[in-house]
């Protein structure tokens, strides 16, 4: 697995261009093209940035803290963030996801426009994968984007996403437990026609120690699971 590990982020930069984009947007959308699996997964991906926005939201209002939400696809968290009145760069390695999602900003943000409610400000989008991010963000997000990545690749994610948080950063991943390894070699075992990536399961373990090798703890953790979607969701601050 470790060995193509260098190949991986041309093969995940291909794949959410092509079949993964209309995959993955078909699964983030709202229409009933879906099937039983896709629907599920549909589910539990909600429930993580439900549970991401309130981690978020938890201790104060998000009105005019800066937000980078790297790996942003559809906007899924982005547009409901620059809702609660964040400033929200998004930015992912996939230029078709990062048009769906300036569209779907768009039509759900200027749609309100005409309420007495302050406007949200547009999230600023732009195609960039998140190794090349710079600048600094009160906080960092980066929900379901490590299980493209084995945990050699994921080390230096955290570290450069940490670097770019002054206050926070929010992580989900898809956890590498006993029973998600077993089920997960079943899965390789009989891969589907759709298996186009590889997912890499990560343990909380591996994540923490990435985390505090740059001086970060972990702060609050949530795991969220569905019949077929699992990830687990934390929030590391400065140790
Ligand atoms: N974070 C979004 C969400 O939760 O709705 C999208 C999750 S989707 C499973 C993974 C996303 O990560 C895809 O849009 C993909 O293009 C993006 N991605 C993968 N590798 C990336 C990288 N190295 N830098 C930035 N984005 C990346």
């Amino acid at each position: 697995a470790e060995e193509v590990g260098g190949d991986d982020k041309e093969v995940v930069r291909e794949y959410f261009n092509n079949s993964g984009f209309q995959r993955w947007k078909k699964i983030y959308g709202e229409t009933d093209d879906v099937n039983r699996v896709q629907k599920d997964i549909r589910l539990g991906h909600s429930k993580t940035v439900e549970n991401a926005i309130t981690m978020l939201t938890d201790d104060d209002s998000l009105r005019g803290v800066t937000v980078c939400d790297a790996g942003c696809g559809t906007g899924s968290l982005s547009i409901p963030l620059a809702k609660e009145g964040a400033i929200v760069t998004a930015t992912d390695i996939s230029a078709a996801m990062v048009a769906e999602a300036q569209k779907q900003a768009e039509e759900q943000l200027l749609a309100g426009k005409d309420d007495l409610s302050p406007a949200p400000v547009m999230p600023k989008f732009e195609v960039k994968d998140l190794e090349s991010l710079d600048g600094k963000y009160h906080t960092v997000v980066c929900l379901d984007v490590l299980i493209h990545y084995p945990q050699s690749k994921a080390d230096g994610m955290i570290a450069h996403l940490a670097s770019l948080a002054e206050n926070r950063l929010i992580l989900s991943f898809a956890p590498k437990t006993f029973y998600y390894d077993i089920l997960k070699r079943i899965g390789e075992l009989f891969p589907g026609p759709s298996k186009a990536t590889r997912a890499y399961l990560h343990s909380e373990a591996d994540v923490e120690r990435a985390l505090q090798k740059v001086g970060w703890k972990i702060n609050k953790r949530g795991l969220i699971t569905t019949q077929f979607y699992f990830a687990k969701l934390v929030e590391a601050v400065p140790a």
